[in-house]
């Protein structure tokens, strides 16, 4: 493993292009900070990731077990022993065997950021992602409106992130009837949110959640700035694009296709816009069963994939129901990448389509595998534009905070580097695996403790067996097998 340990600092091309996390602007400021940390480029930048998942899908839908964590506020209780951990790893370090150069060097390792979904982004980060102050990145100058007849908080507004001078910011009658003169919320500092959280109470345990001590939405000191470099780290949570990918599919698809199609939901958005004093022509017209049944089909039938690059999404379309439905997060990010622009441009209008075409091939970009700097800066005012377009066509219970945090995805990718570093599709394949081991169900976890045992134990011993015999570690791969 030494080579690729130090990959990022011997081989890594280094031409202003973004191919790494090294070539984000966080990992940059880290080095500079910390120079006596990073001069020893066998030192490890770690990433953390916490999910929480299902281990009874089929017999109960309440049961979550998490593999590092338990719940709520107090998750950082139970985060204190890997938290003394990485203290230990960050002031001494560990003695580790360098086997290219034969000899031993002592390892150090910082945790660069977490990466999470939204709703657990509330609970490392101290910062609760509901109400009306949601977005993490706007802070108190997230801009949101109630719809009191839909029942939920909404995020538009997107004309402030426009440049000064553009024309929609005095286009009243496209947008809401207003002229938006904001100027675009102002990220934390990095040093911020350390002295705004330090004059936070935090008490643990059901008693807290009675007490309202949080300063705007900061709810609780995060055990994370116990780390003594963690309040310098300029980018500290990552948006989870694998978690955004699912839900803005879901939104598309269900503003689509209608899925709910109850009239009262129709109702109640034309009573919300009529609030908002948003013009009749504006409102939003919901598409005939024809069209619906034919975007259905036109799922349905690009869906023949080759193997190994979705999972069979043909069968997660109803159609003579009209509905798509019981897709899985890849899936999602496959139609959003490739399948859904062949029906939106064959049926919807071309100012829809282009709008939503727009989008899915801005999902497309930001996970490329290298990314200029140039194409960073065009997607920042590009997914602006989109956004802008998206609230003259889409109705306003649209807009949630999922489609809210698309406007700041280009921004992490200049601080952190390319997506697929730092997105959970690893984690949840390994949490997959993780529930394959539960034999016992009454006793999952241990199950999960056993298994992992058994597995590294299997591992461990595969090494020491002869090339004769077929291991996991020489066994050639199934799609090469012809070869
Ligand atoms: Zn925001």
């Amino acid at each position: 493993m030494v080579e690729a340990m130090s990959w990022h600092h011997n081989e890594r091309v280094k031409d202003g292009s973004l191919r790494h996390p090294a070539d984000g602007e966080s990992w940059k400021a880290f080095d500079s900070r910390h120079e006596d940390f990073s001069k020893e480029p066998h030192n490890v930048r770690l990433g953390l990731a916490i999910d929480g998942f299902n281990l009874f899908q089929t017999l109960s839908s309440t049961h979550s077990t998490w593999p590092i964590v338990l719940m709520g506020n107090n998750i950082d209780v139970f985060l204190q022993p890997l938290i003394e951990e990485l203290k230990e790893l960050w002031e001494l370090g560990v003695e580790t065997y360098d086997s290219k150069e034969n000899k031993t060097f002592n390892m150090r390792a910082c945790l660069l950021w977490i990466i999470n979904n939204f709703p657990t982004y509330a609970m490392l980060s101290g910062w609760s992602t509901k109400g009306k102050l949601a977005c993490p990145c706007c802070n108190d100058e997230t801009s949101s409106i109630y719809l009191k007849h839909s029942h939920k908080t909404i995020y538009m507004d997107h004309r402030m992130f426009l440049p000064m001078n553009h024309p929609w910011r005095h286009n009243k009658r496209s947008f809401n009837g207003k002229t938006e003169l904001r100027a675009p919320p102002q990220l934390l500092d990095r040093t911020t949110v350390f002295y705004i959280l330090q004059g936070i109470d935090n008490s643990f345990g059901k008693k807290q959640r009675r007490s309202k001590n949080g300063i705007l939405n900061w709810k609780k000191w995060s055990v994370f700035f116990d780390l003594p470099y963690w309040k310098f780290n300029m980018f500290r949570h990552n948006l989870n694009v694998m978690h955004i990918e699912k839900n803005i599919v879901d939104s598309i698809i269900g503003t689509l296709l209608d899925i709910f199609g109850k009239t009262k939901d129709h109702a109640a958005a034309r009573f919300d816009l009529k609030d908002m004093g948003i013009r009749k022509n504006l409102q939003p017209r919901y598409m005939s069963d024809g069209k619906r049944t034919k975007l259905a089909k036109c799922v349905k039938k690009g869906a023949k994939l080759p193997d190994g690059s979705a999972s069979n999404i043909a069968r997660c379309v109803q159609q003579t129901e009209k509905k798509i439905s019981c897709y899985k997060t890849h899936d999602a990010h496959f139609m959003l990448h490739y399948l859904l622009q062949v029906p939106i441009k064959s049926i919807l209008p071309d100012h829809v389509a282009m709008a939503l075409v727009r989008l899915c091939s801005f999902f497309r970009r930001i996970c490329q595998k290298v990314i200029s700097m140039d194409e960073v800066v065009n997607l920042e005012a590009e997914i602006v534009k989109t956004l802008c377009r998206l609230e003259r066509i889409f109705p306003p219970s649209f807009f949630d905070i999922m489609v809210h945090l698309l406007i700041h995805l280009a921004i992490e990718l200049r601080l952190g580097g390319p997506v697929q570093y730092r997105w959970m599709y690893p984690v949840e394949r390994h949490m997959c695996t993780l529930k394959s081991y539960v034999r016992n169900r009454s006793h999952p976890e241990g199950s999960i403790a056993e298994g992992y045992l058994a597995n590294e134990c299997i591992n461990f011993y595969s090494r020491y067996l002869n090339e004769d015999v077929q291991t996991r570690l020489n066994r050639v791969p199934r799609n090469n097998d012809e070869l």
